[in-house]
């Protein structure tokens, strides 16, 4: 009996050290921002110097997880190997309630399902021992937690 190979690993983000506590706290399952510590501007992603009012101090902090669908795209052609056998996906762009926004996934919905302003909530996929990503599914009454207390 021959067994199926392997599919390939999808990609993983390259974490450089502005971004890791957004990484470490995706693993605690939660989900914070950066904000700026003299105007307290919120962004993401980190910067090291804030658009708004040039200071460089900065700090992350917990949000909601809540927001809503801003865009999105349906991917139907793997870009790399590792999404083979997800296609169609969508790639989602998530206006947090706070005012930034992120790229992810939308989990327990059909690319077809998806609309503009669809509100959402984050949930967290451990992909490996090491690396957790925010992803986000539809907001409903009745879903459980997904961000700890
Ligand atoms: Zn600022």
């Amino acid at each position: 009996m021959t067994m199926a190979p392997e599919p390939p690993a999808k990609p993983l983000p390259q974490v450089g050290p502005d971004m890791q506590p957004f990484f470490d706290a995706a693993r605690r399952r939660e989900l914070v921002v950066q904000q700026c510590g003299r105007c307290q501007t919120l962004r993401f992603p980190a910067r090291s110097i804030c658009s708004t009012c040039l200071a460089r101090d900065a700090r992350w902090i917990p949000v909601s997880g809540h927001g809503h669908v801003f865009s999105f795209a349906v991917m139907h052609q793997a870009v790399h190997p590792g999404f083979a056998a997800k296609v169609p996906y969508a790639v989602v762009v998530i206006q947090l309630d706070e005012g930034p926004r992120l790229l992810s996934n939308l989990v327990d919905c059909a690319p077809g399902d998806i609309r503009i302003g669809m509100p959402v909530e984050v949930v967290f996929d451990d992909v490996t021992a090491e690396v957790t990503l925010p992803k986000f599914r539809p907001r409903r009454a009745g879903n459980q937690p997904a961000v700890s207390t």
